[in-house]
């Protein structure tokens, strides 16, 4: 049986028009699903007993559950478990402007970056887009509070999964439902250049941040395998059009890595690089995992880095950090799980 968070507006329509309902039965329906988060179809007032037995018979309202929750002051950390007993993680963040839930878009990932905790391990399968919107639905039970943004940057690569990462956007974004506004959504790529052209076409006006970690192609090709496939020039040829199409500010991510992509000539070779671009860039205090060799830049290097950029007038934040005491980077939580 399948869950009722695959289907998007058309799709209940179909089905509500299908089973001798009315066409704004599929707007209510949506309200129930997502605004008064129903447990059972039972609960709905509005709608004829038929359809709830229909419905009932047809779909089901919780298909992941939670695990284990890790909490401290202002993050929560989620193991899911899937129906097919596959754990995956998300983490909400609980900031002044609102709850912000990182959550994961593939069981494992075939990126295979070198620091990464989830590319070490290959991907099983691409999360369905219903078990995306129920990581959402059940970090906001759980917390008894309304989610107002939503990252793709957990456990996978979004862009591995495009369609239904697209679908999710949609269904996360209606306003009967969830109603989380399309500029408070973030996906995550390390750089898959198709997948970047089409995006700029996606009518949605979502963020896009994109995965750079090393600004020449020698060192981005040994920290993560896609640069092998995509050159830095094609990968900036893709973000410029993508510019050109969306005029919306791009941001990328770059770890910073103790003594591998932190020196000052690295700084330099990414000013060069983002010159000139509606771009920021988010720099990420690198959180250490027991599996892999890679160290966190010194604190004053990670400094010097963010002041050359800063310069040199580049838009540049440091990541606040959220996780690191309860290993909450990108598939530590789920590693831990299943002792691998
Ligand atoms: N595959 C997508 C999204 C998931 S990873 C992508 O590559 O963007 C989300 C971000 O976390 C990426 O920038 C990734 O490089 C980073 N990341 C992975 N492992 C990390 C770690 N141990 N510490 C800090 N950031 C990490």
């Amino acid at each position: 049986m399948q869950s009722i968070y695959n289907l998007d507006e058309e799709e209940l329509l179909e089905y509500c028009l299908n089973h001798n309902g009315k066409k704004y039965q599929a707007k209510e329906l949506i309200s129930w699903l997502y605004d008064k988060k129903i447990t059972s179809f039972d609960q709905i007032t509005n709608l004829s007993k038929e359809m709830k037995k229909n419905l009932t018979q047809d779909f089901c309202l919780q298909t992941v559950e939670v695990s284990t929750v890790e909490r401290s002051k202002d993050v929560c950390k989620y193991l899911f478990k899937l129906p097919d007993h596959q754990y995956i993680e998300a983490v909400l963040m609980i900031h002044d402007y609102g709850l912000s839930l990182c959550l994961s878009s593939q069981v494992g990932c075939n990126m295979g970056c070198k620091f990464c905790e989830s590319g070490r391990r290959k991907k099983v399968r691409n999360l369905t887009t219903g078990e995306m919107v129920e990581q959402i639905l059940l970090a906001s039970k759980d917390i008894g509070k309304r989610i107002s943004h939503v990252v793709v940057m957990g456990i996978g690569e979004p862009f591995d999964n495009y369609d239904n990462i697209c679908k999710m956007i949609k269904i996360i974004n209606h306003d009967k439902g969830l109603n989380i506004g399309a500029r408070h959504i973030t996906v995550s790529t390390c750089g898959l250049v198709p997948k970047i052209k089409e995006f700029a076409r996606f009518p949605y006006q979502v963020n896009l941040a994109v995965s750079l970690h090393a600004a020449d192609d020698k060192l981005r090709e040994e920290l993560m395998p896609i640069a092998k496939v995509y050159s830095l020039k094609e990968l900036f040829d893709a973000l410029k059009e993508y510019l050109k199409i969306t005029n919306r500010r791009l941001s990328f991510e770059y770890i910073l890595l103790d003594g591998v992509n932190d020196r000052e000539q690295d700084a330099m070779n990414l000013v060069h690089l983002v010159k000139g671009m509606n771009a920021y860039i988010n720099l990420i205090p690198y959180n250490e995992t027991t599996h892999l060799q890679f160290k966190r830049s010194k604190t004053i290097q990670i400094a010097r880095f963010y002041d050359i950029l800063k310069k040199n007038g580049i838009c540049v934040t440091i990541r606040r950090e959220f996780g690191g005491k309860i290993s909450a980077a990108c598939g530590q939580l789920r590693s831990q799980k299943e002792g691998l």
